[in-house]
């Protein structure tokens, strides 16, 4: 394998270290998250910087260095700069970013993610509608969980597989619950109603694009966000283990 990597990358954070370094997380198309070193001594260091800023697709040219990498080169592909605009589209897209941190082991591939990720921040940058920069944390949490095999069963009861289409959410077992089925006294069950549960189906089967354009109440995204969030932060090893706040979506 070469010692050099060149990908299309979109970057999660920026942290300085020590007196001149950052370290850059980025999510790149060819191998997914990768934490990559810009040394403060090198003359590029304050150039590359530039084209790094968060709500942007650039191409990276990484060096290995031991079980990491050392940023090399990077040039600025497409900012999505409307999003800086507006307070709501930053933190939306700031809480996808996050999201995609927290929930991605490093390597994780790759480019349908990758590709998920971008379409979020072009959402942001030009969004349908108020709503859609608030729904849009939401959808990309529940395509990102789907796309790595924590996908929500939303057809039927987990436990009878009766047809149903409301009744609570198993956040356990990642599926439906009809009345019958329900355990008494655990915290596991968020109460879903027809709209929420049609909502979460739509989101799962159209693209973001298509989601973002359907406008529901409230009350039904504040359901879908409560179980999206929970379903996550019980679903992935990486939620729990990580130290830090709960899985945030807005
Ligand atoms: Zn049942």
């Amino acid at each position: 394998m070469s010692r050099y990597l060149t990908t299309s990358a979109i970057t999660l954070r920026t942290q300085s270290r020590g007196e001149n370094d950052r370290v850059y997380t980025l999510y790149t198309g060819r191998t997914g998250l990768v934490e990559a070193v810009a040394d403060g001594s090198q003359k590029v260091c304050s150039k590359l910087a530039g084209h790094l800023e968060p709500f942007g697709e650039v191409m990276v040219t990484l060096v290995r260095r031991g079980a990491g990498y050392k940023l090399s080169g990077a040039i600025a592909r497409q900012r999505f700069r409307r999003i800086n605009d507006s307070g709501e589209a930053m933190a939306a897209a700031g809480a996808c970013l996050q999201f995609t941190r927290r929930m991605m082991i490093t390597g994780h591939p790759e480019a349908e993610t990758y590709a998920l990720l971008r379409d979020a921040l072009a959402q942001l940058n030009t969004p349908a509608s108020k709503f859609a920069v608030s729904a849009a944390p939401t959808v990309y949490a529940l395509k990102l969980l789907a796309q790595m095999g924590f996908q929500p069963q939303l057809d039927r009861c987990g436990r009878c597989r009766a047809a149903i289409h409301d009744g609570s959410f198993d956040v356990v077992a990642g599926s439906l619950r009809c009345p019958r089925c329900q355990k008494k006294n655990t915290g596991q069950y968020i109460a879903v109603d027809a709209v929420a549960v049609a909502y979460l189906r739509m989101a799962l089967a159209l693209p973001l694009a298509g989601v973002l354009h359907v406008a529901v109440a409230g009350p039904t995204l504040a359901v879908a966000r409560e179980l999206v969030a929970r379903f996550a932060e019980y679903h992935t090893e990486v939620a729990r283990a990580a130290a830090g706040p709960a899985v945030v979506l807005s």
